[in-house]
């Protein structure tokens, strides 16, 4: 069912499911287990345009929307939720940023080599010592003649240590807390920047994931987006756009685990007849549906009011959290439910059930953990009590 999409956005989605199945699931399961990040894949993903949909014809893009991306990542992410990853990466964190706030200088130079995948993106909020309060970020960037110098470190940087450019954020004023933040396009291979894979993980493995040390790091003043002090606005709307893609991920990953465990249930057979013909098997199987569905549902809807902002009026950002934190604990119930219907098939690494289960964990942490989602929505019902 296509759910009233476009001609065009049904194409998307059955292209990049295409070649999910075809170019990305043949080494997955190798890739995975050796650690391999295959930025072939990537490239081929921009050849097919997959992270062109939010800019402009005269920066290489299409302008298909949000909506588009959001299929295209779902397809992605039901085969290798570690390739979903790059969608943030190439597309809905640094364009969605420069478009929104950067100078045309920033957006010519930055968009077109993110969208043909010659440059590989990455977004650095997140240090050692600060994860959901990044206003209390200690990475600092003083401002001197020429531009600005930036010292601190930035931790668990999906894209590291393959990254060419890079929006860190940083404090211009640390005084003032949230409003002394700012966002810096950084150039990763200049001197003073160390960028260090974290090896050590539960999955995503053919994602990189690092640290990034910068000392005393030269960033010339037109690496700034927007003014100084923009920088938390500048990360709500970011996270506003990289939030949606993660949904879309974490919705791929609870249809596939519905789909496998179906599957499985229907080929399985135990006391003499296959074990979808349990009740208990049945009222798994109907629950994950269910919630993949609402996942879905929940991530178009989100998408379009992206797409549409004149229909809504204000901020996306309460649907997109709504979308964010049912995607992750759907995907993360879906994974542990096709477990159990898998059972010693399940733990084994023959199916991938255990690499959906070891993935679907992040959706509850990146970009704002499920604790940060219900906050931010809660946020959305508190009556303020007049006098
Ligand atoms: C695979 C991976 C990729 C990542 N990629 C990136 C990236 O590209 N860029 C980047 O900047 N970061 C990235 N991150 C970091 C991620 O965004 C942070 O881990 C996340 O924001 C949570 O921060 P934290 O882990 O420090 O947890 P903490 O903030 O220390 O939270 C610990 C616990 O306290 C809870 N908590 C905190 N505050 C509240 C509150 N106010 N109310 C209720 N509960 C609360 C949290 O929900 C959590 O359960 C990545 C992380 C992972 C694992």
């Amino acid at each position: 069912m296509d759910f009233g999409l476009t001609k065009e956005q049904a194409m998307v989605r059955d292209a990049a499911r295409e070649f999910a199945q075809k170019e990305i699931a043949p080494t997955v399961e190798e890739d995975e287990r050796e650690h391999r990040y295959n930025d072939k894949i990537v490239k081929e993903m921009a050849k097919l345009g997959f992270f062109g949909f939010i800019a402009p014809e005269r920066y290489g893009g299409t302008e298909m929307g949000y909506l588009a991306a959001s299929l295209a990542t779902l397809e992605i992410a039901k085969e290798s939720p570690s390739y979903g990853v790059t969608f943030n990466l190439q597309m809905n964190a640094i364009q969605s940023v420069l478009l929104a706030f950067g100078t045309e200088q920033q957006r010519e130079q930055y968009i077109p080599p993110l969208i043909t995948a010659d440059a590989y993106g990455c977004f650095a909020l997140t240090e050692p010592d600060t994860g959901s309060d990044i206003a209390s970020m200690l990475t600092t960037a003083r401002e001197v003649d020429d531009g600005y110098i930036l010292n601190g470190n930035k931790m668990w940087i999906s894209g590291v240590p393959v990254a060419t450019v890079g929006i860190i954020f940083a404090m211009t004023d640390p005084e003032k807390r949230h409003r002394g933040m700012s966002a810096f396009l950084v150039d990763m291979q200049t001197p003073g920047i160390e960028q260090c894979a974290i090896t050590e993980k539960m999955g995503l493995h053919s994602s990189p994931t690092g640290e990034i040390v910068l000392e005393n790091v030269k960033a010339p003043k037109d690496a700034i987006i927007g003014n100084p002090g923009d920088g938390f606005k500048i990360a709500m709307y970011m996270l506003d756009r990289t939030r949606l893609s993660c949904a879309a991920r974490s919705a791929g990953v609870a249809e596939k685990c519905f789909e496998l465990a179906k599957q499985y249930a229907n080929e399985r057979t135990q006391f003499g007849q296959p074990i979808i013909h349990f009740q208990m098997i049945q009222d798994q199987l109907a629950r994950m549906w269910c919630e993949h569905e609402a996942a879905k549902l929940l991530v178009f809807k989100a998408a379009w009011i992206v797409d549409n902002p004149q229909q809504v009026g204000g901020r996306p950002t309460l649907h997109i959290s709504t979308a964010k934190y049912y995607g992750a604990e759907a995907a993360v119930a879906a994974a542990n439910e096709a477990m159990k219907v898998y059972a010693s098939y399940g733990f084994g690494t023959e199916y991938p059930i255990e690499r959906f289960y070891r993935d679907a964990k992040t959706y509850q942490i990146v970009e704002g953990t499920s604790n940060i989602q219900k906050v931010i929505i809660a946020r959305n019902f508190i009556e303020e009590k007049k006098g």
